[in-house]
């Protein structure tokens, strides 16, 4: 079997797919590490447990992770020689992995060198990676980047107009993030349409809590909306998405705020909860704008007229548009969101089935939205990290 492994600086989730990566055998979230009220969840074999313990760290939280999945009543496996690979998600590995990768010193000394450009992401990935090698030391374990697909992007797409000194001497270029959503997604589009990923100009529309879009041309990232930093691109929950550079300067001189304050207001403060005033979730927007909420009006308005400007930025970037594809939170579930932004885009053959797009929440199915007679198909495919990173795992292992 297959164990994936997301470890964040306060959670660790996991789930256990069979060798094959058809069934997910458990899955589980430990909550809260390091802090009060830590606690575990894990549901396998129709069974499931929520329980609090005490977690200080990392190691009590792999500990709990094995000793679950080990449990006699409510576990998985009855020996840790069933699980056979590990694979890893990894946050960001800069322009020194443009794939998947197993795991050795000189891959974790890499992944060491990543921390200054994600310093609250790699860090614990790093815990997680140790941990794991220590409870498991005789299996593989495989990094899978969230960065790594946007590495096809050509220079262009990439490089900032800044002094290219900054590039050269301090890493400082668009990366992009999602990208192990977008791939899987990208994968499974052609898969539906039975056409060849190598055809397909495809926009990919990674709606969640943070959003990507990204324009894969041919199976290959050509470019995407999130840069250096986590906040550009299309507003999010709680970010702000593109702003003028040049106000950060004006809250800071101007407003008098520190470079702390500005960083907390567009990570945290703005996007749909910023503008709405009211929420950064979008079924809670969503509702208030029905009953009359201008403000909520307008941060779904602002939301989808970022999202398809970007749509006809990237048709234009690949010369072409074969496919749109929405996945995520919100991609997967809001047929409103997904229909203004595709409204008026008939120029780009684009053309929604009024009842598919209705029909298609709840995040299960792989359902194509568009008219039969249009010349762009729209899907919406669930995402699924996990089963990427499994994917890849399985394949980098030799299972
Ligand atoms: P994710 O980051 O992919 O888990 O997406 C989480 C976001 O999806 C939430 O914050 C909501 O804004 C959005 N979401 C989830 N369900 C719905 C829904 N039924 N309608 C609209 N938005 C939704």
């Amino acid at each position: 079997m297959i164990l994936t492994i997301n470890c964040g600086s306060s959670t660790l989730k996991y789930q256990l797919f069979t060798s094959d990566v058809a069934q997910v055998v458990a899955k589980g979230m430990i909550s809260r590490i390091g802090e009060d009220g830590s606690y575990f969840e894990q549901a396998a074999h129709g069974r499931s447990v929520k329980e609090s313990a005490t977690i200080p760290n990392h190691h009590k939280a792999f500990e709990i992770c094995i000793q679950s999945l080990l449990h006699p009543d409510y576990g998985a496996i009855h020996d840790m020689n069933e699980i056979e690979a590990v694979g890893h998600r990894a946050v960001h590995g800069a322009d020194l992995f443009i794939a998947s990768t197993r795991i050795d010193d000189e891959v974790i000394a890499k992944m060491e060198a990543c921390v200054p450009l994600a310093p609250l992401h790699n860090p614990p990935n790093l815990i997680g990676i140790r941990e794991a090698q220590a409870l498991l030391p005789n299996v593989p374990h495989v990094a899978v980047f969230d960065t790594a697909f946007n590495q096809t992007m050509p220079p262009k797409a990439y490089i900032y107009a800044l002094p290219y000194s900054f590039y050269e001497e301090h890493k400082i270029r668009k990366y992009g993030f999602h990208g192990t959503s977008v791939r899987f997604v990208s994968q499974r589009a052609a898969e539906v349409l039975q056409r060849p990923l190598t055809s397909l100009k495809m926009v990919v529309l990674h709606l969640g809590n943070g959003v990507t879009m990204t324009a894969v041309d041919g199976g290959q990232a050509v470019d995407t909306t999130i840069g250096f930093a986590t906040f550009s691109g299309v507003m999010m929950g709680t970010r702000s998405g593109d702003i003028d550079p040049g106000l950060i300067f004006h809250m800071h001189r101007e407003l008098g705020l520190s470079p702390d304050e500005i960083e907390r207001i567009v990570y945290k403060e703005s996007g749909l909860l910023g503008v709405s005033g009211i929420s950064n979730d979008m079924r809670v927007i969503a509702e208030q704008a029905q009953a009359g909420n201008q403000r909520c009006q307008l941060a779904m308005d602002k939301f989808a007229f970022m999202a398809k400007k970007y749509l006809g930025a990237f048709a234009a970037a690949m010369g072409g548009l074969d496919c749109v594809v929405f996945t995520a939170g919100i991609g997967e579930n809001s047929p409103i969101i997904r229909q203004m932004i595709c409204q008026d885009l008939a120029f780009l053959g684009i053309s929604l089935d009024e009842a598919k797009n209705k029909q298609a929440v709840g995040g299960k199915a792989e359902v194509v939205i568009s008219e039969v007679a249009a010349g762009t198909a729209v899907l919406v495919i669930p995402t699924n990290e996990e089963k990427m990173i499994a994917l890849d795992t399985k394949e980098i292992a030799g299972l």
